[in-house]
């Protein structure tokens, strides 16, 4: 007798808040599939960003919003105070908008270091996605997720698995502890949006 199949868990996340995510949440949601929105305050560039009510009805959804700095600042050239604004302050006002504890946090343009890190734990954070693609394995540091696909949305949509292929998986932290975990997808990461 044949084992059963492994599922396959996928996930995928979005960064900076831009408003069309609007129109990303609701091709997932017609998916059935599962998104991180990564939100900085201040958005990439000085760009509009989604405004508290539109993260409010993410939540409600049952999609994760993770923290992405208070100003998109790259942090590892920051001083300790300010990354430890940057995260910390991020993770502490999204938990007061929205009602619920904030878990991770996607790198401005990818970049961290050891001290950003340090400063993520300390604030919280269960693990910070990276912009690193073509990850396929689960033994990365949950600081270092990695993506296995980067991509702009318009050619995502032809690639996204069909409903009946997956197992919804909300949070995208939830991959860290699942042990049965065969292969993870991620979506875009920083600039690809
Ligand atoms: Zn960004």
């Amino acid at each position: 007798m044949l084992p059963p199949p492994i599922p396959r868990i996928v996930t995928t996340s979005w960064d900076d808040g831009d408003p069309c995510d609007l129109r990303v949440a609701e091709l997932l949601r017609a998916r059935d599939l599962p998104g991180t929105f990564y939100f900085p305050f201040i958005g990439y560039d000085g760009r509009q960003t989604l405004t508290y009510d539109h993260l409010k009805s993410f939540v409600r959804e049952g999609f994760e919003v993770g923290g992405h700095g208070m100003s998109h600042n790259v942090l590892p050239p920051l001083r300790s105070k300010e990354i430890a604004r940057e995260v910390g302050n991020c993770k502490k006002r999204l938990e007061d908008i929205l009602g619920e504890p904030i878990r991770m946090f996607s790198y401005s343009l990818g970049h961290y270091s050891g001290s950003v890190v340090r400063y993520l734990k300390e604030a919280g954070y269960l693990g910070g996605r990276t912009n690193r693609m073509l990850g396929r394995k689960l033994d990365f540091s949950p600081y270092e997720m990695p993506t296995t696909l980067q991509a702009p949305p318009l050619k995502i949509r032809r690639q996204l698995p069909k409903r009946s292929s997956v197992r919804r998986s909300h949070a995208a932290a939830d991959l860290f502890r699942a042990g049965h975990v065969r292969r993870e997808l991620g979506g875009t990461g920083e600039g690809a949006l």
